[in-house]
């Protein structure tokens, strides 16, 4: 009995072993953005998992026994690095992860900035500069690569066909805002996660807090820059798909200023909202971003 079903599984193994496609491989990514740019490059030999999923904070994230687990059975980690998942090395430990890790950020030129109390901080939301982001989509291919060697050339081919889509993408946020004066491309958001945006595509975006949302603001920095949005002609403040938008609304009705609408900073929104992926999140900030500087109603020379 038992020999001839052992000879029938070899001949269903043999008879299948063909026809059945390899089992997709388990990916898990740190937060939405790395999720979804995974999900580009591995199609359907990918399964992916975002620890911190749409509208999430990964600054400030609590791990779960859910996401360990999810941790210790996955063959490829994705990590942003430069400091933005804090908790993610407790997790991989208690995990008894053994998968790789592919810090996505690899090879990026890093921002760095002064910060009240933090002394000389990194800013980890190299993501918001499409030239970084194409940098991410080749490591995660290269990552894939590593894990998985036969399938390489599928991985290749949709890094390829989604660097050229993200090229595109760059060149148009570029025209859009290059349309606006440059004497009108200053804005507030909630915390400073735009700086690499700003850098990358010519506008001036002010925070209310630092680099991270841990940060609590400072009576004296948001009086800075209430008084800096009313001399500098400042009139328009965005809120974050995941902050809580109280003080920077505050800080607009201070100014005498307005909302400009809703950014997607360090995470997508879900499938049913405007930015549920990497280029349609810069699509939507950069129509967001362009509506709301027209507004900036009284440039000033700077
Ligand atoms: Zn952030």
């Amino acid at each position: 009995m038992t020999s001839r079903f052992a000879w029938l599984s070899a001949l269903l193994i043999l008879v299948a072993g063909p026809a059945v496609a390899a089992p997709p491989l388990q990916v898990v990514a740190s937060f939405s953005i790395l999720a979804d740019m995974a999900r580009e490059v591995g199609g359907d030999q990918v399964q992916v998992t975002a620890l911190v999923g749409p509208d999430g904070d990964a600054h400030v994230y609590e791990p779960t026994p859910a996401d360990a687990k999810l941790v210790s059975r996955a063959d490829l980690l994705i990590v942003n690095g430069l400091g933005y998942e804090g908790w993610f090395d407790r997790l991989f430990a208690s995990a008894a992860a053994k998968a790789p890790v592919v810090v996505a950020s690899t090879g990026i030129r890093p921002r760095t900035m002064e910060e009240e109390g933090e002394g000389r901080v990194t800013d980890p939301h190299a993501w918001q500069d499409l030239a970084n982001g194409r940098r991410y989509v080749a490591n995660i291919a290269a990552a894939l690569a590593r894990v998985a060697p036969d399938r390489a050339a599928v991985f290749d081919a949709n890094a390829r066909a989604y660097d050229q889509r993200l090229a595109a993408l760059d060149a148009w946020v570029r025209a859009e805002l290059g349309s606006i004066p440059r004497e009108q491309r200053w804005a507030i958001t909630s915390h400073d996660a735009f700086g690499y945006f700003g850098q990358a595509y010519g506008v001036g975006l002010l925070a209310a807090v630092g680099v991270s949302t841990e940060a609590e603001p400072t009576a004296r920095g948001v009086a800075a820059l209430v008084r800096q949005m009313k001399d500098e002609a400042v009139r328009v403040v965005f809120v974050e798909n995941m902050s809580d938008p109280r003080l920077v609304r505050q800080i607009a009705r201070d100014a005498g200023g307005q909302v400009g609408g809703e950014l997607y900073a360090d995470a997508l929104s879900p499938p049913e909202g405007p930015a549920p992926t990497y280029e349609a999140m810069f699509r939507y900030n950069t129509a967001t971003l362009k509506a709301g500087l027209e507004a900036n109603a009284k440039p000033v020379s700077r």
